[in-house]
């Protein structure tokens, strides 16, 4: 095993902090409960929240991070253009990126995978997620289905570009079905979106709700090991080149 996935969970953490529902499920963030569920040898797993300094994400931070997860709802344009900008070179440059529920309208996922993230939505209901496709590595150890007695409806039409692979489709009670877990590569990035985790529902006391997030980072995490230096977002030529040889100083 190489070295540890530096996962940045990401949250606005507000919710938590003035709706008592959301408070008593989620106490110190969904983030925080995220981070205890998820912890393991392979992940060093840090805490960001909107109201943090730098939004949560200073430089160092962000460009140390291997994996950014990413929950929100209700404060999307609150976060910058420069650092939805910097998210998005980022997840080009090779970042992992996993967008939970309410990020489908965040800036970050219309900048990265290019959608409005406009859809069907209406109340909490039953629903049913389907795993469609079993061998895909986030989908590992999720049965065919599992229900959640209580979510938030996102129904199509879901206004996205068509994903790279579709993992789980969602089934709810009133007819309503949803792409629920969608994947895309942008650049170097890949990108998972994945719909259960209302705020006020146990969605992510789920254990295979757990899995698939967990799933998903493992998923998206760059290699750690590329063979050659990114500098400027292009691979870094610092010597001399020689056509039918060696790049001399084509150091790593
Ligand atoms: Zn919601």
């Amino acid at each position: 095993m190489g070295k540890k996935i530096n996962v940045t969970i990401w949250n606005e953490f507000r919710h938590e902090k003035t709706d008592d529902a959301v408070k008593a499920l989620y106490p110190d963030g969904i983030h925080a409960y995220l981070k205890s569920v998820l912890e393991c040898d392979e992940l060093n797993i840090t805490l960001a929240a909107l109201d943090d300094p730098d939004q949560g994400l200073p430089d160092d931070v962000l460009n140390s991070t291997d994996v950014l997860v990413w929950w929100a709802h209700m404060y999307h344009w609150d976060v910058t253009e420069e650092l939805a900008n910097k998210i998005r070179d980022r997840v080009l440059g090779g970042m992992g990126l996993i967008l939970l529920h309410s990020a489908h309208y965040s800036k970050v996922i219309q900048k990265v995978v290019g959608m409005t993230g406009h859809l069907t939505w209406g109340d909490e209901v039953k629903e049913v997620v389907w795993n469609i496709n079993p061998t895909h590595p986030i989908a590992a150890g999720i049965p065919t289905h599992f229900i959640l007695p209580k979510e938030e409806i996102y129904g199509e039409p879901f206004q996205i570009p068509e994903p790279d692979e579709l993992v789980f489709i969602g089934w709810y009670e009133t007819g309503h079905v949803f792409r629920s877990g969608c994947t895309w590569r942008r650049g170097y990035g890949k990108v998972f979106y994945f719909q259960p985790g209302h705020e006020s529902v146990p969605t992510y006391y789920n254990k295979y709700v757990q899995r698939i997030i967990k799933n998903a980072i493992f998923w998206a995490a760059p290699t750690g090991d590329e063979g050659y230096q990114i500098q400027y977002g292009s691979p870094y030529i610092g010597g001399k080149f020689v056509p039918d040889g060696e790049i001399e100083g084509f150091a790593k």
